[in-house]
């Protein structure tokens, strides 16, 4: 398959310093991968306020311009979202495919959209999406029409657009709501068990560890976003059994209309009794991941549940030792894993676990964690009837 080459933007800002901007352009990157782009070139600008008009400065965007001209490029990718007029006048001046990081994601959910839930989900945000910009495919088009057909008088190209896709949004919501309906009553048809949910930055390894606990074959990729559906195992630890739930996964600045649409999905986190959050331990920006799957949860309300953080990928984990005579100052990337270890546990308590998914290292002890988790909310739901244990 032919990749399309792709030119990736970002900038550094007061909050946002430049190894963190390149961190994220890494992921943006990763993205672009996903969505099938071949991303050739980075470009970072300073930036603290971004220019109303065309978002980077006047100079940065000649040299991309020219940078791409010179390179035959056709898409370039911002990693921040645009306006509908940053939008307009950046094709404009670029003469390129123009993508900002919410399309991007938008895309792959797209592609990556099997069940006839997820597809609707995938189509309303989009919509969503598309609505506000219209102005930016239309203005072209843009001229007063006559009363034919389903027009009013006088409407204009534009506002004809904007009323069939509000229809369309109000269709797919219908359909979403019915949608709903049916996963709740399949949700309360499951019966008593104890629901716990995975959950964590996208390419963890939820869907990994949901394979090996319960040796099932959810679709597992060095992918983002492999799986967008919920996938529900039941595992059973000892004589104790509870069900498992692998869902989607976050990203930082998901885009709130995939929030929003997701939300029946989403519902199997929010009604779980127990939350695995599994963080990717050998990804440089962790800490920044776990804030935003915190970030995440909160938006969708999710506040308060009783939470594991299982630090994955222990396997992959690296960093440089310092010597002691070494008067440099310690950075993240002297952290041993030990270290990481103590610094949690006495934030966490025992609601931590560092694990390797991938070859089941310290397998036993997230067994036995779990089974005792699970045994306490068991007790505490069914107070009188504990001959399981
Ligand atoms: P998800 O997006 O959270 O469901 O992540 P996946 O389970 O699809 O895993 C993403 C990638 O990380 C895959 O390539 C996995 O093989 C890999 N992976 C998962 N767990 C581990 C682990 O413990 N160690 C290493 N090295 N890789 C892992
Ligand atoms: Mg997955």
């Amino acid at each position: 398959m032919d990749l399309e080459n792709a030119i990736l933007i970002g900038v550094v800002t007061h909050d946002q310093n430049k190894s963190r901007a390149e961190e994220y352009l890494d992921e943006l990157a990763f993205l672009a991968k996903t969505a099938g782009a071949n991303p050739v070139k980075k470009f970072l600008q300073k930036l603290n306020v971004p220019n109303n008009k065309t978002f980077l400065g006047k100079g940065k965007i000649d040299e991309v311009r020219q940078y791409a001209k010179a390179e035959e490029i056709e898409l370039i990718i911002f990693d921040d979202d645009l306006t509908p007029v940053q939008l307009r006048n950046i094709e404009r001046i670029l003469e390129c495919k123009i993508l900002d990081r919410s399309n991007l994601i938008l895309d792959i959910f797209a592609s990556r959209a099997r069940t006839a839930n997820a597809k609707t989900q995938v189509e309303l945000a989009q919509y969503q999406y598309l609505l506000p910009r219209l102005t930016r495919m239309w203005t072209h088009l843009e001229r007063q029409k006559g009363g034919i057909g389903m027009r009013g008088p006088g409407e204009t190209q534009i506002e004809t657009d904007r009323r069939i896709i509000g229809q369309k949004i109000a269709l797919l919501k219908k359909k979403l709501e019915k949608i709903d309906k049916q996963k709740t009553t399949q949700r309360k048809g499951r019966g008593d068990m104890i629901r716990v949910a995975l959950v964590g930055y996208t390419n963890a390894g939820k869907s990994t560890l949901m394979n090996q606990l319960s040796k099932s074959d959810v679709f597992a990729e060095d992918k983002l976003f492999a799986t967008l559906e919920t996938t529900i195992r039941k595992v059973v630890i000892g004589n104790l059994p509870f069900l498992l739930a692998d869902t989607v996964g976050f990203i930082r600045k998901l885009p709130h209309q995939l929030v929003d649409s997701f939300k029946s999905t989403l519902d199997e986190v929010r009604e779980s009794d127990l939350l695995l959050h599994i963080v990717d331990i050998s990804n440089p920006n962790f800490e920044n991941q776990i804030e935003v799957v915190n970030q995440t949860l909160a938006e969708i309300d999710v506040i308060d549940k009783p939470l594991i953080l299982v630090f994955n990928k222990t396997d992959a984990y690296s960093y440089t030792e310092k010597e002691d005579d070494d008067l440099t100052p310690k950075t993240k990337e002297n952290i041993s894993l030990e270290e990481w270890k103590n610094t949690w546990i006495s934030k966490m308590e025992d609601n931590t676990i560092f694990i390797s998914a991938l070859n089941k290292s310290n397998f036993d002890s997230l067994r036995d964690l779990l089974y005792d988790k699970v045994k306490q909310l068991h007790i505490k739901r069914y107070p009188y009837n504990n001959f399981l244990y």
